[in-house]
This record gives structure tokens, C-alpha cells and sequence, in this order.
């Protein structure tokens, strides 16, 4: 049994760029946006060092400092931010019933979806075992504590290109494991690896352990062609093999592609649900950008309030 009950107008589920973007134009359109941050409260930004491709700020910023200001600007602007996961939501009608922390219910007239995309993983036990001690999803957040020292990484797309070049500046050595016999980044992501002398590419090559007790000390890779197996010293070791969007809950009602990507009306922020809107990473997994989640944050909180006001005047 449920412990408390709330009516909202407008629940926005996630705290990255695309859900405070939301909040901010819901809130000065009298809305009265209540948004349950998510496990990562300022999402993926919180993770990163310095932004220097969102516009206004000409001498960049680091990531928690502007999700800091995100949500500033849409606390002072009225949205009422809280901590909490939404845990289950049932959209089989309307007002939407949505589950906080498995205890309190909040019933809500619109719902923007705004829960962002999460790293993912190998899914090998010394992966889990290890991670905080060696193990990392993010070379620009945990690079540094590597200066000097032997890393691999693993995955052969634009991001594990960009953080093994970002890797090879600081780090002695920088181990590349791919899977197949070529990348999937782009060219020039590609060759910029392949120019880079302290980068070495182990194509064909799976990870079949990391090795060590307690923190990294190696990995061992698996010859996808003849079985045959190696080992690698590292400290450090890096996973950049996509993400996943954090969607799952959604699953029984929202239209998703194959991946767990939202599908949205071209053009819009609507899903299959009337009066639930979707924005940021959670639906896009082509452009992936602060800036970007940030524009259809806007969209899903204009769409919104359209959608709501032919509600009302229904
Ligand atoms: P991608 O999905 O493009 O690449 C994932 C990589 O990880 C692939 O090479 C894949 O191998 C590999 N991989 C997946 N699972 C495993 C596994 N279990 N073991 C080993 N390897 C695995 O993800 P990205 O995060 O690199 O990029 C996502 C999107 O963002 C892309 O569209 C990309 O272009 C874009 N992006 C653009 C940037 C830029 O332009 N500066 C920077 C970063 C990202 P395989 O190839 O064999 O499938």
C-alpha cells in the first residue's frame, strides 16, 4: 500500500540539461513542473570535467558547476525540485499514476521523460568487482588519477577514440582492445588513434578477465580468431562500449526502438502516449549533446503546455 498521494500537473522524470531545460519553461508557464531527479541528480554532466561546446560560455565550465546553475535557474524560476526515483509508472490512462521510491504515488495530469542514457558495461565479474578501483566508464572524470601510468580501453567507436586520445596525454601507455578487426568511429577519430605513438590497438581481441584483487593490475584478452590468450599490465582500465537509455520502465506503455530509444513524433517531443512527452538522451542516440537535450527539453515543456491547455479548454 502507497504511503502518500500527490496530484501534479506536469512530473518531469530526470534532472540532466533536457529535464531542467523543461522544468525552466514550465515553470514560467505557470505549470507547476515537479521533477524527481533520478539516481544521478544533473545526469552525465555531473561526471564530466570541462564543457566547452555549450554556447554563453566563452572560457567553458565544468559539468556539476553548470547542472548546479540548470537547477538554480529552475528553482528560482518555481520548479519544485526533488530527490527521488520514480520506480514504476503506469500510463494505461489518464492522469498518469507514477511510483516514487516504491512508496509514494504521484498522479499526474502530463509527464515529461527526460531520464537520460547510462554507460554500459561488459558484464564481466572483475569488471563489477573492481569498478572505483581501476574500473571506469569515464576517462575524462578518472584519467587523472592514471598520469604516467599503463591503461587499456575498451571499445573502437567515436567515444572510445576520443578517450584513448584523451587517455594517451596523460597516461604512459594506452592499451586499445577491439573486438572486431576495425573500428566504428569515424575516420578521422580513427587515424587520429592510429597516429598517436603511445596508443597500441589490439584488434580482435576480447576481455576475457581484469585482473588483480582489490585494484587493477592487468587484463587478460582473448584472440577472437585463434583462442589464444595475452596479458596486459595496466592500472587502469576504461570502458567505452555505448550506453544504454534508461527507459526500462517505460517499456509496457512507450513505443521504443530495438535499443530502448523512445520514438518521437518527427519534429516533437510526443510519444505514442497523449500527454506524455519525451527529451535528451533518453530519445536520442544520434546527437547526444548537453545543447541538444537542452533544446528538446524546451520543446517537451512547449508541447506540453500546448497539449495541457487543449486539455483544458477540451
Ligand atoms: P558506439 O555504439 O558508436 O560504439 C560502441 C563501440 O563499442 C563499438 O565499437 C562496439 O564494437 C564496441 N562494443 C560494444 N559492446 C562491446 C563489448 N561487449 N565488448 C567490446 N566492445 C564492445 O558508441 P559510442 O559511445 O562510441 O558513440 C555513440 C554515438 O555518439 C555515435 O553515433 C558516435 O558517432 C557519437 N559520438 C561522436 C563523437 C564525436 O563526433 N566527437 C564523440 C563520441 C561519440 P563493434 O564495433 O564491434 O560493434
Amino acid at each position: 500500500m502507497n504511503q502518500e498521494t500527490e496530484k501534479v500537473e506536469c512530473l518531469i522524470i530526470g534532472s540532466g540539461p533536457a529535464g531542467f531545460t523543461a522544468a525552466i519553461y514550465a515553470a514560467r508557464a505557470d505549470m507547476k513542473p515537479v521533477m524527481y531527479e533520478g539516481l544521478q541528480p544533473g545526469g552525465q554532466l555531473t561526471i564530466t570535467t570541462e564543457v566547452e561546446n555549450y554556447p554563453g560560455y566563452p572560457d567553458g565550465i565544468e559539468g556539476p558547476m553548470m547542472m548546479d546553475n540548470f537547477k538554480k535557474q529552475a528553482v528560482r524560476l518555481g520548479a519544485d525540485i526533488r530527490y527521488g526515483i520514480v520506480t514504476s509508472v503506469d500510463f494505461s490512462q489518464r492522469p498518469f499514476v507514477c511510483v516514487v521510491d516504491e512508496k509514494k504515488t504521484v498522479i499526474a495530469e502530463s509527464v515529461i521523460i527526460a531520464t537520460g542514457a547510462s554507460a554500459k558495461w561488459l558484464g564481466i565479474p572483475s569488471e563489477q568487482k573492481l569498478n572505483g578501483s581501476g574500473v571506469s566508464a569515464c576517462a575524462v572524470c578518472d584519467g587523472f588519477f592514471y598520469r604516467g601510468q599503463d591503461v587499456a580501453i575498451v571499445g573502437a567507436g567515436d567515444t572510445a577514440c576520443e578517450e584513448a586520445s584523451y587517455l594517451a596525454k596523460l597516461c604512459n601507455k594506452v592499451h586499445m582492445i577491439v573486438r572486431r578487426d576495425t573500428f566504428r568511429a569515424s575516420k578521422a577519430m580513427q587515424h587520429r588513434v592510429e597516429n598517436t605513438p603511445n596508443i597500441e590497438i589490439h584488434f580482435n581481441s576480447e576481455t576475457d578477465e581484469i585482473l588483480g584483487e582489490t585494484m587493477v593490475e592487468g587484463a587478460r584478452l582473448k584472440n577472437t580468431v585463434d583462442g589464444s590468450m595475452k596479458t596486459i599490465n595496466v592500472t587502469g582500465f576504461f570502458v567505452a562500449i555505448g550506453h544504454t537509455p534508461n527507459t526500462s520502465i517505460f517499456k509496457p506503455w512507450i513505443d521504443m526502438d530495438e535499443q530502448g530509444y523512445i520514438i518521437t513524433k518527427p519534429g516533437s517531443s510526443y510519444t505514442n502516449v497523449e500527454g506524455v512527452f519525451a527529451c535528451g538522451d533518453a530519445q536520442d542516440k544520434i546527437y547526444r549533446q548537453a545543447v541538444t537535450a537542452a533544446g528538446s527539453g524546451c520543446m517537451a515543456a512547449l508541447d506540453t503546455e500546448r497539449w495541457l491547455a487543449s486539455q483544458h479548454s477540451a
